[in-house]
């Protein structure tokens, strides 16, 4: 295979791929202005980009060897700092100013090599230069995998994969220089390999852009945009298709929200709603599912807890909001909710089930609301229902 390939053409291809590479960069940045970090990893391949056309110049003798071996050097060492800078970036979203240290790299080489001469001799300099390239890779690689709990994207995997393969190859060659014959690799074949890992590196990059905007809009669709809190159409995928049994659903509601509105004005009104959903998801175990329904009504659903469970749950959630502190329009506004709960039984749809709990709620407002009502008690007799219900008359 590598007698097929000829050298000039994969250098051109090699610059080539970089500037490709830089252009989809600068396109997605446009196209997504939040992702900066795209911005700069188009500057760091339009700088790798420069040093390869140099080097390429400098190889077919067509620049003097002051003129190209120390600016290729540099460029091309910049160019992998701003690359790990920009990966970083894009990989997290966080803006560290330390990281714009790592351009001092190049600016040592560059000061080194003036006062050495060291880039002079070729196979110094190319091992200094892939010896920088791997680090700044491998790194760029370790960065973003180490990202991955905080924004779990499946190209994640891919991306690191690519940037690991350009590190390796890099490695090599560093190999191929200090030990000749180690490693069976010729130069043509190396930036032949090495343009592949180029275009998979930017691909993988795009692929990541893209996965987080999906993923941000699958969240806004399920979030309610007032109060941060699940909407109803992520509620009711989160229900079971069939078989409720063991689980519970409490439907909430907000007493005399309307006085609230009324009395303190709508925006303090949103600020009651905005401090209810957060009181609600402080107190809430991992795998309860809570969220807005709609206006002042909220949803819970309690997987694997029986009636007696969800019923003090719901209490101490009752006695949360009775407690609760909430300053609208420079005034404190005191709060109840009355809930309605149900546990899973025999329902042929999800609706029987809501109806249940929402049978309860109407029983809970009908009692004097600020209180939690089952299902099961409005049904039972009387000395049943009294263990059943709690809360007080608001
Ligand atoms: P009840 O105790 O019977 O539940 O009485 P209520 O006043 O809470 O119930 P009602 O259904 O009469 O009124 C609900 C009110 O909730 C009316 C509506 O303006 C208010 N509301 C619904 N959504 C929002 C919202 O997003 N922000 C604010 N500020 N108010 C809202
Ligand atoms: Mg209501
Ligand atoms: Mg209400």
């Amino acid at each position: 295979m590598n007698t097929q390939l000829d050298l000039t053409t994969v250098l051109l291809l090699h610059k080539s791929s970089f500037l490709v590479g830089a252009f989809c960069f600068l396109y997605a940045r446009w196209q997504s202005p939040r992702d900066e970090g795209l911005g700069i990893l188009a500057s760091g391949f339009f700088f790798l980009a420069l040093a390869s056309t140099l080097a390429g110049y400098g190889e077919q003798q067509l620049l003097p060897a002051y003129l190209w071996t120390l600016s290729s050097f540099t460029l091309g060492i910049g160019g992998y700092a701003l690359f790990w800078i920009g990966v970083r970036r894009l990989s997290a979203g966080r803006r560290r100013k330390a990281d714009w240290l790592a351009l001092s790299i190049p600016a040592a080489g560059a000061a080194i090599g003036l006062a050495t001469h060291f880039h002079v001799v070729n196979y110094i300099r190319a091992s200094v230069f892939n010896a920088t390239a791997f680090a700044f890779l491998a790194a760029a690689a370790l960065a973003v995998i180490a990202d991955r709990n905080r924004e779990p994207l499946p190209v994640r995997a891919l991306f690191a994969a690519a940037m690991t393969v350009g590190a390796s190859l890099c490695l090599a060659v560093v190999i191929g220089l200090v030990k000749p014959g180690v490693i069976p690799i010729t130069t043509t074949y190396a930036f032949f390999l090495s343009i592949i890992c180029h275009f998979a590196i930017a691909l993988f990059a795009l692929v990541l852009v893209k996965e987080r905007a999906e993923a941000e809009l699958r969240c806004s669709a399920d979030t309610d945009a007032l109060t941060g809190a699940r909407n109803r159409r992520w509620f009711l995928t989160q229900l079971p298709g069939s078989n409720w049994h063991g689980d519970c659903l409490i439907v909430m509601d907000l007493d005399f929200f309307k006085r609230i509105n009324d009395r303190y004005g709508h925006q303090a009104g949103d600020q009651a709603l905005i401090a209810f959903a957060d009181l609600m998801r402080k107190n809430l175990r991992k795998g309860d599912c809570f969220a807005r329904l709609g206006g002042e009504e909220f949803g819970l659903y309690l997987p694997q807890t029986s009636e007696t469970q969800a019923l003090f749950i719901a209490e101490r959630l009752r006695r949360a909001v009775e407690e609760l502190v909430v300053i609208g329009n420079e005034q404190h506004i005191a709060l109840s909710v009355s809930m309605g709960l149900a546990a899973g039984g025999n329902e042929g749809s999800w609706e029987d089930l809501f109806n249940r709990a929402d049978a309860a709620l109407y029983e809970a407002k009908r009692g004097g609301r600020n209180r939690v009502t089952s299902f099961s008690s409005v049904t039972a007799p009387a000395s049943t229902s009294m263990e059943l219900s709690f809360g007080r008359v608001g």
